[in-house]
């Protein structure tokens, strides 16, 4: 009886609220432990450990490792990236901690870290979002530098390209196909381009915080907002229960506020793994198959005990972990088309 009430009250999301989880209550809790999206979250996850494993806040972590993300030049995240369709690079992130804290800012131009920027935005503001030209006036007043607007080489030829064609279509993780899609596969450096990345961490102290930074789809339509500084649709926390984070098509992953809807799967039992797919096929439901052949969605997930997990809509998702266990692995997630 007690368990059809549970069942009842998770359908209605409504269990976490009065029951405590019953399906991991005998998981030792693993931490500390970062995940990141894509390959670029190798280096990124180095960055988070430093902080992790000398008893560092999960807050630091993710803001300190996407940071590494930011400043990798010829990267499709951060001021190296490519330019919306007026040829401007327009950035999106967000932070959130364990504490339903949480600070975003999109189109922001102009500014090296806007991950650094939402934090402030989520310390030192009464609000969560700001955008555009009041979001880089706060940065400024913040003490952050204002850089010249250059594309960086990679992007400029990719916009010179992208403006002899003008075509605006999705592409099917485009993050592991360089800049847009006339660009090489990959970077002199022989390492992958993409265009988001997505944190998680729990640290030693049993909190889990998460970021999100992106610099949006290439050659989007000016003041295009993507999912990454939404909180609940790009990135979501609840201490109680894990966090999600996300990449891909962002108008879909606002569609179903897909980060928070990861988090209330895990809240109802599910394994991370089984939550990310759980949204995915949510998405595949709302949507239509036949409307999902082309776009590329993937979530991660983190529970509080340092379970981790990931699905896609389509092959060819990735994503790094470290914790004791795994110096820095890449994960091929699993997908559902
Ligand atoms: N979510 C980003 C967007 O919609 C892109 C990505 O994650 O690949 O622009």
């Amino acid at each position: 009886m007690q368990r059809r009430k549970f069942l009842e009250l998770s359908s209605l999301g409504l269990s976490g609220l009065t029951l405590p989880l019953f399906s991991y209550k005998n998981v030792a809790v693993k931490k500390p432990i970062v995940i990141s999206t894509w390959d670029a979250g190798i280096k990124a996850n180095k960055a988070a450990w430093e902080i992790l494993s000398k008893n560092g806040t999960a807050l630091d972590a993710v803001e300190k490792g996407v940071m590494i993300t930011e400043d990798a030049i010829s990267c499709c995240v951060g001021l190296g990236a490519n330019p919306d369709r007026d040829g401007f690079v327009t950035l999106d992130a967000s932070i959130m901690d364990h504490q339903f804290n949480c600070g975003s800012v999109a189109a922001l131009e102009r500014i090296q870290h806007p991950i650094s920027v939402a934090r402030k935005v989520m310390e030192n503001t009464p609000h969560v979002l700001l955008v555009g030209e009041g979001a880089q006036k706060f940065a400024v007043a913040s003490g952050f530098e204002l850089k010249e607007q250059n594309l960086s080489k990679d992007a400029e030829k990719a916009y010179k390209n992208w403006l002899e064609k003008n075509e605006y279509h999705p592409v099917i993780n485009r993050e592991n196909k360089g800049h847009g899609p006339f660009a090489p596969n990959t970077l002199e450096d022989g390492s992958y381009n993409h265009d988001t990345i997505g944190m998680i961490a729990l640290d030693n102290f049993g909190n889990l915080s998460g970021s999100c930074t992106t610099s949006g789809q290439g050659f989007k339509m000016r003041g295009r907002v993507d999912d990454s500084p939404i909180i609940g649709a790009g990135l979501y926390v609840d201490n109680e229960v894990g966090a999600a984070v996300s990449t891909g098509q962002g108008e879909d992953v606002i569609r179903i506020a897909g980060c928070h809807l990861v988090v209330e799967f895990m809240r109802q039992g599910n394994s991370p793994e089984i939550a990310c797919k759980k949204a995915i096929e949510r998405l595949i439901k709302v949507k239509g198959l036949e409307k999902c052949k082309d776009i590329q969605v993937c979530f991660i997930a983190l529970n509080n005990k340092g379970e981790h997990g990931a699905y896609a809509l389509h092959k060819g998702f990735n994503y790094a972990i470290q914790n004791s266990d795994y110096p820095n692995k890449l994960f091929d997630s699993k997908f559902i088309l």
